[in-house]
């Protein structure tokens, strides 16, 4: 069978695969392009409203569309997986068998989440209290969970080693728990705990002060260096290592009636075994231009891009003006611009109304969109989260349109 051939290929259709495939589609008025999508999935999600899902605040048919939908006017879909590269013939294999080749791909596969990485985590998640907001299956069962939480109750909110998706997620939703069991008048009587398996609350600084106070105003111990290894759903026990510290080497467990897991996340294997990926597995790409450091013709952002900026959304945002900008310059024998900066943000949902936008680049630099000082938790940051950034994406970046000037600057803390 003759290989199907693609100008531009985008391998994975989620948050980057759409946005990159609008923006090129946008400004195709020079040169006209052949381009693919290949995704499997029926249906596209706005993960980044999970947590709020997870914490009651929203439904979580809102955050879903038809992929159907969202594939830019003509675009191809193709709707399978690849299960290979071979970048030395500009080729890719799907699941069913065909080849594909391509004058340019984009890599954007998003993240592999291990469920099977922790013993138990497959078996009960969905049950015994066992919840996660890392999945559209699983992420309502945290809400019913907390809801019913009753007071003496025990509920425990883990983190997974790097990398996970939104870093700040694993904590947004011990806050939002401990407001919700607060304002139901038991927190005092639950004992509510955060145990991450990083060595610090938030990999920002200037951010992660904060959020140790606000971690401190819940009462809600942190145990850092602990990561989960084992979930016994039937007893309700959770098993921690203890990876750094005086207990080192140790294994700590406790008991649990809500217990919120991060689940352990990845490049996609086909991805992590392919010539394509770094040493980590993800997508061996520039840091500033998003251009593979091999293949010239092949770039990467999202979740799978081996980038050290945080993995959100957000920075899809910023990622996919450069590659489309970089592709274009390809196409017209120029040569690529360094013009990502790292740019990350997590709405640190750290109350019901209120909400600390951590926006930073490459080296933890603090860059706020807004003129104001991005340490303080704010109602207008909330309803930035709940309503701003859902439009915002929906309308503007999967339409590849340009809400706002994408610049942001860095902040100067004035009593400094
Ligand atoms: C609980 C949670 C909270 C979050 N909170 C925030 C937040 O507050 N702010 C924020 O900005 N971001 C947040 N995020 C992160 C954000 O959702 C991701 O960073 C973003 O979706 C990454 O985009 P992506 O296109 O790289 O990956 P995805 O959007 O995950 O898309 C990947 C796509 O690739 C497809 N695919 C997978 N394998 C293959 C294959 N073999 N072949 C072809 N296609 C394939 C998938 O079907 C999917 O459609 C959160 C995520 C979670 C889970």
């Amino acid at each position: 069978m003759a290989a199907k051939h693609h100008q531009i290929l985008i391998v994975g259709g989620g948050a980057a695969g759409i946005t990159v495939a609008a923006r090129l589609r946008k400004t195709e008025h020079d040169i006209p392009l052949d381009i693919a999508i290949v995704d499997p999935a029926d249906s596209h999600y706005y993960q980044a409203a999970f947590t709020l899902v997870g914490g009651g605040a929203y439904d979580l048919e809102d955050t879903r569309r038809n992929e159907a939908d969202l594939i830019p006017q003509d675009v191809t879909w193709v709707k399978d997986a690849v299960s290979t590269f071979a970048p030395d013939s500009n080729s890719v294999s799907l699941t069913d068998g065909t080849t594909i080749t391509y004058d340019y791909l984009v890599v954007c596969p998003g993240l592999q989440i291990n469920w099977s990485g922790i013993p138990g985590l497959k078996e009960y998640v969905g049950r015994y209290g066992v919840c996660s907001n890392y999945s559209a299956n699983t992420v309502e069962y945290t809400f019913e969970v907390l809801k019913n939480l009753k007071p003496g109750a025990r509920a425990l909110f883990t983190q997974a080693p790097m990398p996970i998706k939104c870093p700040g997620a694993p904590q947004k939703i011990v806050y939002l728990a401990a407001d919700h069991l607060t304002k139901r008048g038991i927190r005092t009587h639950c004992d509510v705990r955060f145990l991450t398996a990083t060595p610090a609350i938030f990999g920002v600084p200037f951010y992660a002060k904060e959020l140790v106070k606000v971690a401190a105003r819940y009462n809600v111990p942190v145990s850092y260096n602990h990561n989960l290894v084992e979930i016994d759903g039937r007893k309700q026990k959770a098993t921690f290592a203890v990876t750094a510290g005086d207990q080192q080497g140790q294994t700590v467990t406790l008991d649990f009636d809500m217990l919120h897991v991060t689940p352990p996340q990845s490049a996609p294997d086909f991805v992590k075994t392919s010539p394509l990926a770094n040493t980590t597995g993800f997508v061996d790409v520039h840091a500033n231009s998003l251009q593979h450091l091999k293949y010239k013709n092949v770039f990467s952002l999202g979740d799978a891009a081996g980038t050290a900026n945080s993995k959100t959304a957000a920075a899809v945002r910023k990622q996919a003006p450069v590659v489309v900008r970089n592709l274009r310059h390809l196409l017209r024998k120029e040569a690529v611009e360094e013009g990502y900066d790292g740019y990350g943000a997590c709405p640190l949902t750290t109350a019901y109304g209120k909400v600390l936008m951590a926006e930073f680049i490459y080296g933890g630099k603090p860059t706020p969109t807004l003129p104001l000082d991005p340490r303080k938790e704010r109602y207008v940051n909330w309803w930035i989260k709940t309503t701003g950034l859902p439009m915002l994406y929906w309308d503007y970046m999967l339409k590849g349109r340009e809400a706002f000037p994408s610049h942001n600057t860095a902040y100067v803390d004035p009593a400094a």
